[in-house]
């Protein structure tokens, strides 16, 4: 199974993200964290990623993109993945049908989390990452505006695409997406 979590930044993606992979067997793949491990990890990748991430800004189609396709020759994500962040924009999204295409595979589902915007900014400024200052926060949703949102549209076209309403408890979220599935 192929799932893709969308919605805005602190939309609660990642939290269901994980949830969803420990009760459904499935591997989870946020390029989020992979870019924060790879950060804390000091690599080649952290390196070049760290400035962009903690300012809030969209590190390149080709990193998270390869990130993506590392992840997926593995023989773990060979029965499905949850993707939580990616992809981020059109091109990410023709990437994404590709890959997936090359080995006979398709998104079964994209689950958008709606939010309330206000809602969004209390919730990360809780969380206190180091990209959850309020206005890195402003600028990240303002990127997933103009950038990530209209993805919205794309995936409505390829019939994929499925809203629920995420204000509410985190086991009340989980049990709209479960039910969906
Ligand atoms: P997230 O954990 O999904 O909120 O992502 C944290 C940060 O990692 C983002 O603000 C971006 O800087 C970077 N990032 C994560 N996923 C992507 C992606 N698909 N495309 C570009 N940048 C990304």
């Amino acid at each position: 199974m192929i799932i893709v979590l969308f919605g805005a930044p602190g939309v609660g993606k990642g939290t269901q993200a994980a949830l969803l992979s420990e009760r459904k067997n499935i591997p989870h793949l946020s390029t989020g964290e992979a870019l924060r491990q790879a950060i804390a990890a000091q690599t080649e990748l952290g390196r070049v990623a760290k400035q962009i991430v903690e300012s809030g800004q969209l590190v390149s189609d080709e990193i998270v993109t390869g990130i993506v396709k590392e992840a997926m020759d593995k023989p773990e994500y060979s029965n499905g993945c949850i993707f939580d962040g990616f992809p981020r924009n059109q091109s990410q999204a023709e990437a994404l049908d590709s890959l997936l295409e090359a080995v006979g595979k398709e998104i079964d589902s994209v689950i958008n989390i709606k939010v309330a915007n206000e809602e969004i900014v209390d919730r990360m400024l809780k969380r206190g990452r180091k990209d959850d200052s309020e206005e890195v926060i402003r600028h990240r949703l303002d990127i997933y505006n103009n950038q990530t949102a209209p993805l919205l549209d794309y995936y409505t076209n390829h019939g994929k695409l499925i809203s629920i309403d995420g204000n509410a408890d985190v086991e009340e979220v989980y049990a709209r997406i479960e039910n969906i599935l």
